[in-house]
């Protein structure tokens, strides 16, 4: 038939399960054909989803959920698999469009498998262009298909975009909530816990990017991501401090004009953007109530209190895997600030120093390379990590 046939990558997840939800609004499966769905540990949410969408294919990446899917999902046709190359097996499994939704490095691997089979993309995970980059880029463009951002900020630009006048574009106005600790100081950063820091003001997501909005680690991701997304030098990337969050970004040209796009902290706006592209859907969710909101605030962002923002502009600058070495460094530090091994604050420093140890590495040409840099730079931050216990 002529239904848009979809595969949702990480669908158990915050993104993943708004992505089925509009996918619900636009018809469901009237309108839908599921490839596959992929996610990790939450097995009976992945099972309920595969039957309610009708998937040809549900796929945990732990090997060890295998028996629990495949018992949850017995009888209904649907096929079961698990592991690293089944993940990549559901980005390379046929269809029209691709929501990228799975946290971290690990949805690399099967975004590209997608990507290089020329599926429309819907980027949500930011992880991919931060630690690939051009060759991210590179690999769409080869497949044909198209790039379009979820990640708010991007969405936002990507819409402010006017056709034919990339030439005119002056610079790219990323805006940033400022996240828990906005107005804290570094003192009272020191001693919190992930508990404390996952607590976001206005968006509710997944606990990386929440903790990530608190350390500002996230903003960093994004300017880097920007920087693929739209072909733009560092010094066009601007990061603004806006706490209600109701600007999602900015462009601004050659005549001074700056556009943007607004709405209220909900995720569906992007992803049925990227889902329907280049028509608008028709969706429900909260419209905007200016004179409820009354006002806008703007603050500029502190490099001290945050250092993740330096770091990103210190990543830009020098280029190569740089990038890939903040990313990888900020998913072990990230990992060990949850299980309470380091404190919030060491987060940002250590992985400074992974990118300090690692400045003589050049530009990656291939994705080996890529994933090369990506473990090194973990094997680094893992060292680093446990020195400090051993320290303290
Ligand atoms: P969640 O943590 O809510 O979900 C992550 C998804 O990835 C889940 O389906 C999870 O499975 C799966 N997953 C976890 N670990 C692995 C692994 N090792 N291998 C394969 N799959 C895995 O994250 P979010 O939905 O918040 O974010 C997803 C991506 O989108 C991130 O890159 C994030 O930065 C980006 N993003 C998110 C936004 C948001 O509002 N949430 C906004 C903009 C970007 P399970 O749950 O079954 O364990
Ligand atoms: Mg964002």
């Amino acid at each position: 038939g002529n239904k848009r046939r979809i595969t949702i990558l990480g669908s158990t997840g915050s993104i993943g399960v708004n992505t089925l939800d509009v996918v619900n609004q636009l018809g469901g499966r009237d309108a839908f054909e599921v490839a596959a769905i992929t996610g990790n540990s939450n097995i009976a949410l992945l099972a309920e989803q595969a039957k309610a969408c009708g998937a040809e294919l549900a796929v945990t990446a732990d090997e060890k959920h295998y028996p629990a899917l495949k018992d949850a999902l017995v009888g209904t046709g649907i096929e079961v698999a698990a592991g690293a190359a089944a993940l990549i097996e559901a980005g390379a499994r046929p269809s029209d469009w691709v929501m990228a939704a799975i946290v971290g490095t690990a949805g690399l691997a099967p975004t590209l498998a997608a990507a290089s089979r020329g599926a429309d993309i819907g980027l949500a995970n930011k992880e991919c262009l931060v630690s690939a980059g051009e060759l991210f880029v590179k690999a769409v463009a080869e497949g044909g298909g198209r790039l379009i951002p979820v990640d708010s900020e991007h969405s936002a630009i990507f819409q402010s975009l006017e056709d034919d006048q990339h030439h005119a574009v002056e610079r790219i106005v990323l805006t940033a909530s400022g996240g828990p600790f906005r107005t804290w100081t570094r003192e009272q950063m020191a001693g919190v816990t992930a508990d404390i820091a996952r607590a976001h003001p206005n968006w509710s997501m997944g606990l990386k990017i929440s903790i990530g909005s608190a350390s500002m680690f996230n903003k960093a991701l994004e300017m880097v991501e920007a920087k693929h997304l739209f072909n733009v030098r560092p010094e066009q990337i601007e990061v603004i401090v806006h706490p209600q969050s109701v600007i999602h970004s900015m462009v601004g040209y050659s005549d001074g004009s700056v556009l943007a796009q607004l709405g209220c902290p909900d995720m569906r706006t992007a992803i049925g953007y990227a889902l329907t592209y280049p028509d608008r859907p028709t969706l429900n969710v909260e419209r905007l109530d200016f004179a409820k909101l009354a006002r806008l605030d703007f603050e500029a962002p502190d490099e001290v209190r945050f250092p993740a923002l330096r770091l990103a502009r210190m990543a830009l600058e020098r280029g190569g895997v740089q990038a890939a070495v903040m990313n990888a460094a900020e998913e072990i530090s990230f990992h060990a600030f949850c299980a309470g091994r380091i404190g919030f604050l060491d987060m940002a420093d250590i992985v400074e120093r992974v990118m300090e140890e690692m400045t003589s590495h050049g530009s990656a040409t291939t994705m080996d390379q890529v994933f090369a840099a990506d473990a090194e730079a973990r094997r680094r931050a893992g060292d680093l990590i446990a020195r400090n216990e051993l320290a303290a």
